[in-house]
This record gives structure tokens, C-alpha cells and sequence, in this order.
């Protein structure tokens, strides 16, 4: 069979390589440099599936090649599902982690209803055709920092079932559950009907 290529709209190499693994052979996964695109996309949406089609759509029009996009956020019941979309941005910019953090749990203080879910959404362009997938991950917020493992929020997300964060569980076991995985689970799923 032909091989289908498509570029990730991302140059985070742990985000090629886990889509990589999880596609398989048959797809050939460029990231943005290797297409020749250095442009940082503007992320103007006010929702994860808008910023992911807005990349999408970006890349698609300018490069006319297939693309997978994806944008992820936390979503916090107590807080009206903040910082969603701004996750990255939550404590301003640039991005940092540890401050992200500390603001979710200032804000958290008090609170008893602690459920909260990381949501993926992927925006798909294939053969001029565009898909959309979404995947989550319910859990906990928790009321301190535990674990050294993963990224972002992973040291304050208990994920439903687990008495572990994120941050606790090697990359092999968040991969397998996650809201990344979940979304691309169900891109993958609509790939096999399409061969
Ligand atoms: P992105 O759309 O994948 O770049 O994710 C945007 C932001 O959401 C990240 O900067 C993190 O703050 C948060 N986030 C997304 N996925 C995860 C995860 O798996 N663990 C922890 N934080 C995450």
C-alpha cells in the first residue's frame, strides 16, 4: 500500500514520535520544519477545536498537504472548565509550568468538587477532506504537586480509576490513557475504514 504522509502541526518531537508509534508504518509523519515552515500560527480560537482547525487550515492552505492538528487543554468543573483553551497561557505568558500550576491551585482552595478532564481535539485534512476527533480523560485535581514524570498539569491530575498523577506513571502508561490517545485512537479508527 501507498504510504500517506502528513505533517503534524507541531515541532514538539515527544508529540511526533508518540503519533509515529501509533500509526504505524504506513503513514509518514513530517513535523513543520521538515515541510519548510518556521511561521508561528496564530492561535486566535476561543475553543480547542477552533485553534486546532485554524492550524489545520493554516498549513493545508499554504503547504497543500495533509495535516493533522491538535490542541489540548485542561478543563476544571469548579472553575467553569478554565483554563481550557488557555492552558499554556493560564498564568500569562510565556508558558510556565510551575506558575500554571500554582494560580490552578490558589484558585482551587476551598473548593469541593475537584473533577476536572484534560480534552484533546484534532482537526484532520486528508485528501482536501477535513475530519474531526476528539478525546478526553476524566480525573481529579489534586491539592498538591506529586510525581516527576510528564508535563503541564500531570503533578495535580489523578485520572478516574488510578490513586496515582499523571506525573507518577511512566510515559508508556499516560500514553495509553490519555486524552492525546483517546483522540487519536478514533482518528485511527476512521484511517482503517478509509484503506
Ligand atoms: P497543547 O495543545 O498540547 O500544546 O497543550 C496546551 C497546554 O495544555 C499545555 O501547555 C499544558 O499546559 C496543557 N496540557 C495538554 N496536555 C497535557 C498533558 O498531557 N499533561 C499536562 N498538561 C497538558
Amino acid at each position: 500500500m501507498e504510504k500517506i504522509e502528513f505533517c503534524l502541526a507541531s515541532n514538539n518531537a515527544h508529540k511526533i514520535e508518540e503519533l509515529q508509534a501509533m500509526l504505524g508504518e504506513e503513514f509518514i509523519i513530517k513535523t513543520m520544519n521538515d515541510i519548510g515552515c518556521q511561521d508561528e500560527i496564530e492561535e486566535y480560537g476561543t475553543t480547542l477545536e477552533q485553534n486546532s482547525k485554524i492550524k489545520a487550515d493554516y498549513i493545508h492552505e499554504k503547504y497543500h498537504i495533509n495535516v493533522i492538528a491538535d490542541d489540548s487543554g485542561l478543563e476544571i468543573e469548579a472553575l467553569g472548565n478554565q483554563p481550557g483553551v488557555y492552558s499554556a497561557r493560564y498564568a500569562g505568558e510565556p508558558t510556565n509550568h510551575e506558575a500554571n500550576i500554582e494560580k490552578v491551585l490558589t484558585e482551587m482552595q476551598g473548593k469541593t468538587n475537584r473533577n476536572a478532564k484534560f480534552r484533546t481535539a484534532i482537526t484532520m485534512i486528508l485528501n482536501n477532506k477535513t475530519s474531526f476527533f476528539e478525546g478526553e480523560i476524566s480525573g481529579k485535581i489534586i491539592t498538591e504537586c506529586i510525581g516527576e514524570g510528564g508535563f503541564g498539569y500531570d503533578p495535580i491530575f489523578m485520572p478516574d480509576g488510578f490513586d496515582i498523577t499523571f506525573a507518577e506513571m511512566s510515559s508508556q502508561q499516560k500514553n495509553q490513557l490519555s486524552h492525546r490517545a483517546n483522540a487519536i485512537k478514533k482518528l485511527l479508527e476512521y484511517l482503517k475504514t478509509k484503506k
